[in-house]
């Protein structure tokens, strides 16, 4: 019955939730106080957005599911892309025939009253129908306020004037419609792959095939130059891929046989014959950038500050229009009072059109942000915690020494590599690469246990061999001291212990590449006012101390477990207002999810990061994490900005209609060129450039 029920987006706080079975009636019956604060419907989308309580959302899938009738029921096919789409056009529509009336009544001074009366009173029925409903629940809202000053300037005789407000009303719905849509489409870019055609191998023959009838299962040719159009395994030749967009290696990685290759990388040179297991909506990229998609709806503080700051300004002008009556006594100066201060949708457009084009900007770069509070959160950030290995390391670790206790040096690779088989952490996978290239014969075994920051531990045969660092060790009583390592961990190099069977076999010393650029982004950090850089690591304090030191953190934490860098970050968080977190998804998700704003550099492999993250940065690039801060920060001053523009144009309307220095047809203009400017305004968040590659 579940799968009835699609997960549109999911973070920490909501969930979207789609139905073809979610009818008007069905919705408004729902009884979710249990399981959610607040819910929201869109009937039209047939979808429910729930601000939860409960944070399993299997559980309210599963109640809302024994709701919904047994019998399929055919409605028709709605989804929230062409919903909106469709939306988009039907306004466009109305207010391009409202606008060639415009030129009418323009061109020609005899159109009868009557007509351009009956056009206003079409146009304005969903106006006036919400208006309705508001009253009658006894709210003066927006939209009872304009239909006020809709049917007041009936009465006065002023037709025109109401017909232009209601075609500003139109044009204002438009804009805003279309604000939206452009910053999902921006997004949606990032996903648009220009290849239409791919090879699929039939009988051994190469069969051009349009790349939307690729099946699961099916085996694609990719050449050099060519683009990667599913998730799969290569099964056949090797090739030399770019993988920037997924890991954000700028060398591209030779891959052959059994490697996974992902969707919308590059074959630079070489020809592979690729099985896919994820097409479409389904691969890697999609899933991230599909939560991205959403993020436009999750309202961030700005816009629900605007929100509350639209709604005194109706207020006001429900005060000042009443006020110039009493003062001027004049009908038209307050009427004019009146359709200046109606329309606040400038001020709501003030927040909404910075935000997102902040997040759509941020996403032409390879920054996804899954809600507008997150991006004005992040330059807001008084602390900003860095995980180390992964984060601030390249994900590739290089084996440089193996110091041997009495064993000779395959066995020590034999075992390590045995044990770290199948396991995705960075140091494993560079020991068992290494284990490859010494010539050891790899056995595929699956039944390692993880300890999260600590190590591997393997039952293997009547064996048990630990892989791991200084503290897993002194967990299981091993000594370690037979070995001399001191001068490794104060060169901060990270030194994993290898013992079987309570014996210390020897160690492994790796090198961790720091990424470029770190010194630079800390102390640009510092510049932009966050308060604290803090390192957090699992490593060991000495290895720990000199990265610090080095790269300039104010505070480390070393020798940390997964779930201790959420505890530290919830110390942070009742020292400082906002605390965020920047890590690469292994063993620190939960941190990640603590913290104001989980940011995940989105390597392969961390698929669960990128799940819980507020903000995934796709390319893995430091320098990203800078460019965010800075979108960040130029978004928030746009939005006050608008502020200045709307509320200071609609002030200044007011000043001059109560002195009967504006006609109703100027007011209403008004609103037009303050809207324009907003718009035009928030559109430098997009063309502006941020922060170069350090
Ligand atoms: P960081 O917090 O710096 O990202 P992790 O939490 O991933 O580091 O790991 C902490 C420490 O745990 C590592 O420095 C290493 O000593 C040890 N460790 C983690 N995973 C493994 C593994 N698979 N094999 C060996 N040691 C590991
Ligand atoms: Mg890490």
């Amino acid at each position: 019955m579940s799968e009835q029920i699609t997960i549109k987006s999911l973070t920490k706080h909501r969930a979207r939730l789609y139905s073809k079975h979610f009818t008007k009636a069905f919705l408004l019956s729902l009884k979710l106080e249990n399981y959610a604060h607040h819910v929201r419907i869109n009937e039209k989308c047939k979808s429910i957005i729930i601000y939860l309580k409960e944070p399993d959302i299997d559980k309210i899938i599963f109640y809302i599911s024994s709701l919904l009738p047994k019998k399929t029921i055919k409605l028709s096919k709605a989804c929230s892309k062409c919903c909106e789409e469709q939306k988009l056009k039907q306004s466009a529509f109305s207010f391009g025939v409202l606008s060639i009336y415009t030129l009418g009544i323009f061109a020609t001074t005899s159109l009868p009253p009557i007509l351009t009366l009956s056009i206003s009173l079409i146009a304005a029925v969903p106006l006036l129908k919400e208006a309705m409903q508001d009253l009658k629940k006894r709210k003066f809202s927006l939209q009872a306020f304009m239909s006020f000053s809709l049917i007041g300037a009936c009465f006065i005789g002023e037709i025109n004037t109401a017909f232009e407000v209601i075609y500003i009303l139109r044009g204002g719905m438009l804009l805003e419609q279309y604000a939206s849509n452009r910053s999902k489409q921006q997004i949606q870019q990032l996903l648009n792959s220009e290849v239409k055609q791919a090879f699929i191998l039939i009988d051994d023959l190469e069969v051009a095939i349009d790349v939307n009838k690729i099946k699961k299962g099916d085996i694609i040719v990719a050449r050099s130059g060519e683009k990667i159009v599913v998730d799969g395994v290569i099964l056949q030749g090797k090739a030399l891929i770019d993988e920037a967009l997924i890991n954000g290696r700028s060398e591209p990685c030779l891959k052959q046989n059994g490697d996974k290759v992902y969707s919308n990388t590059l074959v630079q040179k070489g020809r592979i014959c690729i099985q896919a297991n994820a097409i479409g909506s389904q691969t890697y990229i999609s899933k991230i950038a599909k939560k991205v998609e959403f993020a436009l709806e999750n309202r961030s503080e700005a816009e629900k500050q605007a929100d509350i700051l639209a709604s005194k300004l109706l207020k006001l002008g429900f005060i000042l229009t009443s006020s110039t009556l009493v003062f001027t006594g004049s009908i038209l100066r307050a009427f004019c009072v009146m359709i200046v201060m109606s329309c606040p949708c400038a001020t709501i457009l003030a927040a909404s059109t910075a935000i997102s084009a902040g997040i759509a900007k941020s996403a032409k770069e390879g920054i996804l942000i899954k809600g507008g509070e997150y991006l004005e959160k992040f330059s807001q950030s008084e602390v900003i915690c860095f995980d180390k290995t992964g984060t601030l390391t390249t994900g590739k670790l290089e084996v440089q020494k193996l110091i041997l206790n009495n064993i000779d040096a395959k066995e020590l690779l034999f075992n390590a590599s045995l044990a770290e088989y199948r396991n995705t952490h960075p140091i494993a996978v560079s020991i068992v690469d290494y284990a490859k290239k010494s010539g050891i014969n790899i056995i595929q075994n699956t039944n390692s246990e993880i300890l999260l920051g600590l190590g591997v531990k393997l039952h293997y045969q009547n064996d048990t061999i630990l892989v791991g660092n200084k503290t897993l060790m002194s967990h299981h009583d091993i000594n370690i001291d037979k070995i001399d390592v001191q001068k490794y961990f104060k060169q901060g190099k990270s030194v994993i212990f290898v013992a079987k069977n309570q014996h210390l076999l020897g160690a492994i010393i790796l090198h961790h590449e720091p990424r470029d650029g770190i010194k630079t982004l800390v102390e640009n950090l510092k510049k932009r006012g966050v308060k604290k850089v803090v390192l957090i690591t699992g490593d060991d304090e000495k290895v720990a101390k000199h990265f610090a030191k080095k790269f300039n953190f104010d505070e480390t934490y070393a020798n940390i477990l997964p779930k201790q860098k959420a505890k530290i970050i919830t110390k942070l968080k009742k020292q400082y207002k906002i605390v965020s977190m920047v890590g690469d998804g292994i063993n620190d998700t939960i941190a990640m999810s603590s913290a104001d704003v989980g940011i995940a550099f989105s390597s392969k492999g961390s698929e669960a990061a990128v799940e819980i993250c507020d903000i995934a940065i796709i390319n893995s690039n430091i320098n990203d994490v800078l460019k965010l801060h800075d979108i960040s920060n130029f978004s928030l001053k746009v939005v006050k900005q608008n502020y200045y523009i709307g509320t200071g144009t609609n002030l200044l309307g007011v000043g001059f209609a109560s002195a009967g220095l504006l006609s109703p047809i100027m007011a209403g203009a008004l609103h037009v060129a303050h809207t324009i400017a907003i718009m035009a305004n928030a559109s430098k968040i997009a063309l502006k450039t941020y922060q170069q590659n350090i």
